[in-house]
Parts: structure tokens; sequence; C-alpha cells
């Protein structure tokens, strides 16, 4: 039985003030002991703070890109082994966003899905379709190649140890969001996506959806069979809304 997990991505915002009173509200709104666990994704110089904050509570931390490459010389970029450092559990890769702005393709994407696993953290790889693709109806198509690029490059057992997130790019930060049957049916078809791959490996692993979910429309999408929690863009910036979309996965 796969247990539901709900990741806020903090995307480029915070400060230190802002954050200290965001993660105050959160650490008295989520108990520990619950069947939904709690995450947050954060800018890489808050991670020390982050960590400080939430270092023996139920809720988790991780960065929202991480490197391919494990050291040298890449000015920018953060390592999978400086978030592990960090007492970082998920890294966030394949973001729209990074695909799109920052010229992330498939294979990168890939790899670093890879440099994540191989320090021991569970990578949150993003997939979906933008508007023109699924009015295209090239939907499928699309998870399709985003899906299989990961299940060509990694092994059944690398894909177990981390989870998917749905999030169709025209429901990301655009208050419309995915109804329960859309999302159902993306996150059912990357489940046999996977199960081409191995069958128990997509029996387990999680499928998170994401764009635009809020406390009003969490309960309906986590009802579903396929829908394994949220990734949480702006509603995650809101203390009671990130906990209230929490609650619905309890
Ligand atoms: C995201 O950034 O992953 C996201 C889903 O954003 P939003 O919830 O704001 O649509």
């Amino acid at each position: 039985m796969r247990s539901k997990l709900v990741v806020g991505n903090w995307k480029l915002h915070g400060s230190l003030a802002a954050n200290e009173a965001l993660l105050g509200s959160l650490i008295r709104d989520i108990p520990g002991n619950e069947p939904a666990a709690c995450a947050v994704c954060v800018p890489h110089p808050y991670l020390a703070q982050v960590q400080g904050l939430l270092q023996g509570t139920p809720i988790g931390w991780g960065g929202q890109d991480v490197s391919r490459f494990e050291q040298g010389a890449y000015t920018g970029e953060v390592s999978a082994r400086m978030l592990v450092e960090f007492g970082c559990r998920y890294a966030i890769v394949g973001h729209s966003e990074r695909r799109t702005l920052f010229g992330d393709t498939d294979t990168i994407v890939v790899e670093k899905f890879a440099a994540a696993r191989r320090s021991g953290l569970t990578p949150i790889f993003c997939v979906g379709e933008t508007l023109a693709e699924r009015e295209s109806g090239a939907t499928e198509k699309v998870l399709e190649r985003q899906v299989s690029a990961l299940t060509a490059k990694c092994g059944a057992q690398e894909v177990a140890g981390g989870v998917i997130a749905y999030e169709p790019v025209w429901a990301i930060g655009t208050g419309r969001t995915a109804t329960s049957q859309q999302a159902e049916e993306a996150h059912a078809f990357i489940r046999g996506l996977v199960a081409s791959q191995d069958g128990r490996v997509a029996g387990d692993i999680r499928i998170l959806y994401g764009g635009s979910v809020k406390a009003a429309n969490a309960a309906e999408l986590f009802a579903m069979p396929d829908v394994d929690g949220g990734l949480v863009g702006g509603a995650s910036l809101v203390a009671e809304e990130f906990a209230a979309i929490w609650r619905a996965a309890t």
C-alpha cells in the first residue's frame, strides 16, 4: 500500500524571516505518526536554516534541483552529496520551469535523477505536457517520452527509489487545475509505463499530482486511486493552506 506524500515547492521565494514564520506554523499544524508524509523543497541558500528548524520534526526537506555532476568545475551547481550534508531527503528534478527556462533535456533530467539516487536522495521526477500538446492529443506521447527516458537509463531498483510527479504545464501556477479524472488518467498511464519495466515497482512508486493544488481541490484529487499526493507550488507558501492540503492526504 502506497502512503501519501505532500511536497511544497517554494520556487524562488522566501527570506530568513518568512521561512521561520512559515515553518513555525507548519511544525505546529503537522503532527507526527500520520499516514501522509510532508516535505518542503527550498532554495539552496536556506537549507541550513531549514535543517535547523525541521530536524526532529515529521516534516522532511529537499532541494529544487540537483547537479548531474558529483564535483568539478561546474560553477553554480549544487551536488547531491551537498544536499545530503544538509539533511535533505528529496530533490526535485525536471520541473517544467527547469525544462523550459533552463534547458534541462530528458537526458539531463535522467542524469540528475541518477546522481540523486547515487547519493541516497529521493528524486522527485517531474513530467507533464504543455497546453498545446494536450490540445493536439499528444499528452500520452509526451509522458511516454519523458518516462521512458528514465526507465531506459535507470534500472527498476533505481527507479523504485524515486517519486514521479505528474505536472501538466498548463496547470502550474495558472490556477487551472486538472480535473480529478484527467489527473487519474495521466497517473494510471504513467504507472502503466513503469509497469512495462517492472510491475512491482509500478505498484509501489508514488505518483504525485502538481498544478494549482489548493485546499479546495486537494481531497478530490488525492482520492483518485493512482494519485499518491501532491507537489504544491504557490499554496505551499501559505502555512494554513499547505497544512490543509496535507490534511486532505491523511
Ligand atoms: C509547482 O511548482 O510544482 C506547482 C505545481 O506550482 P503551483 O502549485 O503553483 O501550480
